[in-house]
C-alpha cells in the first residue's frame, strides 16, 4: 500500500521554510525541528557576506601611526618596481607620507592644519607615472583609480563631469565610503586640459579651462554628491556624498614642449644674474628645473597650479634603464613569461643579445617602457602557442629567434594597414 503522505506532518517540514521533504533534496532533523538544504544555503551566504563585510569595515578602519610607513620604506617598495626616476620617488614618498599624516592629526587650538599635498607628475609617456600611483595606493592598500583628464568637461556639456571621477574611486572602494575618501586619484593627460591660449579673455575652451575650474574644488576637498552607478550596496539612493577632503590626487602628464618654457624662464632669469648661472643649468636635462611657474606658462590656471604644491617629474628612459624595466622589476615582462612557460614545465631563457635587440626596438618605437611588452608578445606569441603541446622541457629566445618574430608581426601589420 501506498505511503499517506501527510503534507502536514510537521516532521517532513522546514522549520525555517515551511517546505515539504518532498520538495527539496535534503531535510536535516535536529533537536525538535528540520532543516532543509535551501536554507543551510542561504544561512552561508548570509554569513559569508556579512564577513565580507566586516573585513571590509575593518580596512577602512582609521591607520594608526605605527602603520604609517615612513618616507623611505615607502621609497624602498616604489624601488622594488619602478626603475630609475629616483628624485620622483624621493618626493612622491614624502608627499605621501605627509598626506596620511595628515588624516591622523586633528589641529589642537593653536595648532596650524596641514594643508593637502596633492601631487603633479611631468614627464614623457612611458616613463612610469601611472605606475608609480598604482604602486603607491597598492601598498597602502587604499582604492584608486586612473582617469583620464581628456574625457572631462565641465558640468552640463557633453562627456563625462568631474564628479565621475568619484563614482570610479567609489566603485574601486566596493562602495565603502570610508574607504573611498582616503583613496588615491590618478589624474592621466593633465597638460591636455591646458588653456590653449595666453590670453584667458580671448578663448574661453569648454575642454580646458571649464574642466580646470571644475576640478579645482574637488583638489582642495569638497562634498560631493556621486551619482553610485550601479552599486549593489545603495541600489535606493540616488547620490553618495563623498568628501575629497583626503583623497590623495596626483597628476601626470607629458607637457610635451614644456622645456622651452623652462628655457625661456632660465634665460630670462639669466640676464639678470650673470652668466654664471647660465653654465650651471644642465642643457641636456632641462625638466629637473621645472617649476610651478612653468605650469602656468603652459596654460594650467594658477588656482589650479596653486592646489598641486607638489611637483616633481620623470625622466625619459635611456637603452640601461629599459633593459633593467625587461628584468629586474617584481613583476618584470622576462619573469612574467617565464613564469607562464614554468607552469607548463619548460624553462624559459632569453639570450643577452636577444634582450639588447628588445630594447633596441623600444628606443626606435619612442613609447618609453611602453614598447617593451607589444615586443616581447610579438616574439613570444609563437612559441606560447606551440610549446605547451610539444614535450620540450627548455626554451631560449636568441637575438635571431626574436628578430625573426618581430619582423613577421611588422609583417602582418603592413599588410592589415595596405
Ligand atoms: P606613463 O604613465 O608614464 O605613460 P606607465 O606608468 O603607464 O607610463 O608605464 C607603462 C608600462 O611601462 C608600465 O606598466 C611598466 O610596465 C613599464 N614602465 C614604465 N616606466 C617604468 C619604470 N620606470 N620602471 C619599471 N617599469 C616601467
Amino acid at each position: 500500500m501506498a505511503k499517506n503522505h501527510n503534507r502536514n506532518d510537521e516532521n517532513d517540514v522546514c522549520s525555517f521554510c515551511g517546505a515539504h521533504r518532498s520538495d527539496v533534496e535534503l531535510l536535516f532533523t535536529g533537536n525538535g525541528a528540520n532543516i532543509c538544504n535551501r536554507c543551510i544555503e542561504n544561512g552561508h551566504r548570509i554569513l559569508t557576506e556579512s564577513a565580507e563585510e566586516t573585513s571590509r569595515k575593518s580596512q577602512a578602519a582609521p591607520l594608526t601611526r605605527d602603520e604609517l610607513m615612513k618616507p623611505s620604506e615607502i621609497k624602498e617598495v616604489l624601488d622594488q618596481y619602478v626603475i630609475g626616476q629616483d628624485d620622483a620617488k624621493r618626493y612622491l614618498s614624502v608627499a605621501v607620507y605627509n598626506h596620511y599624516k595628515r588624516l591622523l592629526y586633528t589641529p589642537g587650538e593653536n595648532e596650524p592644519e596641514i594643508d593637502k599635498s596633492n601631487i603633479v607628475l611631468v614627464g614623457p609617456t612611458g616613463t612610469g607615472k601611472t605606475l608609480i600611483a598604482r604602486t603607491i595606493a597598492r601598498l597602502l592598500k587604499v582604492p584608486f583609480t586612473i582617469v583620464d583628464a581628456t574625457v572631462l568637461t565641465e558640468a552640463g556639456y557633453v562627456g563625462e563631469d568631474v564628479e565621475s571621477i568619484l563614482a570610479r574611486l567609489l566603485q574601486a572602494a566596493d562602495y565603502d565610503v570610508a574607504l573611498a575618501e582616503r583613496g588615491i586619484v590618478f589624474i592621466d593627460e593633465v597638460d591636455k586640459i591646458a588653456r590653449k591660449s595666453d590670453n584667458p579673455s580671448i578663448t574661453r575652451d569648454v575642454s580646458g579651462e571649464g574642466v580646470q575650474q571644475a576640478l579645482l574644488k574637488l583638489l582642495e576637498g569638497t562634498t560631493v554628491n556621486v551619482p553610485p552607478q550601479g552599486g549593489r550596496k545603495h541600489p535606493e539612493q540616488k547620490f553618495v556624498q563623498v568628501n575629497t577632503r583626503n583623497i590623495l590626487f596626483i597628476c601626470g602628464g607629458a607637457f610635451d614642449g614644456i622645456e622651452r618654457k623652462i628655457a625661456q624662464r632660465l634665460n630670462t632669469r639669466a640676464l639678470g644674474f650673470g652668466r654664471a648661472a647660465v653654465q650651471r643649468v644642465d642643457r641636456d636635462n632641462l625638466m629637473q628645473y621645472i617649476t610651478p611657474q612653468d605650469l602656468r606658462s603652459y596654460g594650467l590656471i594658477p588656482e589650479l597650479v596653486g592646489r598641486l604644491p607638489v611637483l616633481t617629474y620623470m625622466r625619459q628612459l635611456d637603452r640601461a634603464a629599459l633593459r633593467r624595466i625587461l628584468t629586474e622589476p617584481r613583476n618584470a615582462i622576462v619573469r612574467q613569461y617565464e613564469q607562464l612557460f614554468a607552469i607548463d614545465g619548460v624553462r624559459l631563457r632569453f639570450d643577452d643579445e636577444a634582450l639588447d635587440y628588445v630594447v633596441d626596438r623600444a628606443v626606435a618605437c619612442g613609447l618609453g617602457a611602453r614598447g617593451l611588452r607589444s615586443i616581447c608578445e610579438a616574439i613570444m606569441t609563437d612559441a606560447m602557442f606551440e610549446l605547451p603541446s610539444s614535450d620540450r622541457s627548455e626554451f631560449t629566445v636568441t637575438a635571431d629567434y626574436a628578430r625573426e618574430k618581430v619582423e613577421k608581426s611588422d609583417d602582418l601589420a603592413m599588410k592589415k594597414v595596405g
